[in-house]
């Protein structure tokens, strides 16, 4: 089977509905915590198979030899995801399983954000697992799904200077993920992966400017101020601080990825800003 951990999150829904597509659902195993979540794919013929990586028993038994596995990343960061990935890579490996592939970030991510991810490729090749590492650059969601105060105060407030990013949406991603997934020949291979074209947040605020018809402009801020407006609208210290160091790896260029892996595995170009911006407005 194809087997899919996180399934229930948002990159994991986009996966399960692309696979839909191309193999028959009997053949899809959806990893969920909670299998009410999952309650539409099982209705479409997906078997879930409830799990968590906090209980590595839960895992026992799950994977079967042949599988192609894709561990989507979690998003505890206070519970040591490198432990709960270890946990997924561990069964892998018990059941002798064909594939597993790793949802990863940016090779150039000196952000502390890909800590997590760089000791999970570490575990993933020591296990001796056939891989692939899909690097997958930021997501457009992450802004658009932001959009209410933006909005409001007709601004986009970060502290990447001109930095430029290679975002692309999580259905890209997923698709490239599909490719690797019931594709042949990805083993051992590591897939850099961003939109096609770079752009910047005055590029970003620009866009907005014009689908909007408001008058958006971009402001740069240190990083100080950044966290400081972040848990001034409610997010937690720790999280504030990742986010900061984020946009300045993105000042950096550390998340401008040129390789074309994208558009490549997924066989088509990937969603353009506009695009993705006209989603969330009519969203
Ligand atoms: P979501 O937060 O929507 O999904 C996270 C998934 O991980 C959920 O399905 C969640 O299960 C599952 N999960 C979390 N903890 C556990 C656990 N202990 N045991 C089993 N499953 C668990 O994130 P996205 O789908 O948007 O993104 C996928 C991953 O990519 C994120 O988890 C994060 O690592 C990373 N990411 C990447 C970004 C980027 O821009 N490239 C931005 C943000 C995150 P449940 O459905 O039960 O909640």
């Amino acid at each position: 089977s194809i087997v899919v951990t996180g399934a229930t999150g948002h990159l994991g829904r986009h996966v399960v509905e692309q696979l839909l597509e191309k193999v028959p659902a009997e053949q899809i195993t959806a990893v969920v915590r909670d299998e009410q979540k999952a309650a539409d794919f099982a209705a479409r013929g997906v078997r879930p198979a409830v799990a968590d990586y906090n209980a590595p028993e839960t895992f026992d038994g799950l994977f079967t030899a042949g599988d192609k596995v894709l561990l989507i990343s979690g998003n505890e960061f206070d519970k040591g995801r490198v432990g709960q990935h270890r946990v997924v890579i561990d069964a892998a490996k018990a059941a002798g399983v064909a594939l597993l592939a790793y949802t990863s970030a940016p090779g150039g991510l000196t952000a502390a954000l890909a800590d997590d991810h760089r000791a999970t490729e570490e575990v993933l090749l020591a296990s001796g697992l056939p891989y692939a590492l899909l690097r997958n650059g930021w997501y457009f969601e992450n802004y658009t799904e932001n959009l209410a105060p933006v909005l409001e105060h007709s601004a986009v407030v970060q502290a990447a200077g001109d930095g430029r990013i290679s975002a692309a949406s999580r259905a890209d991603y997923a698709a490239a993920a599909v490719a690797v997934l019931t594709g042949e020949g990805h083993e051992n291979k590591t897939y850099e992966l961003g939109g096609d074209e770079a752009f910047g947040f005055a590029q970003y605020a620009a866009e907005l400017s014009r689908q909007t018809g408001k008058e958006i402009a971009y402001t740069s801020v240190s990083a100080e101020a950044y966290t400081g407006i972040l848990t001034g609208a409610g997010l937690p210290g720790p999280l504030a601080a990742i986010l900061a160091g984020v946009d300045a790896s993105i000042e950096k260029g550390e998340l401008v990825v040129s390789s074309g892996d994208l558009s490549r595995l997924a066989g088509r170009p990937t969603t353009p800003l506009a695009e993705a911006v006209a989603a969330a407005l009519k969203g």
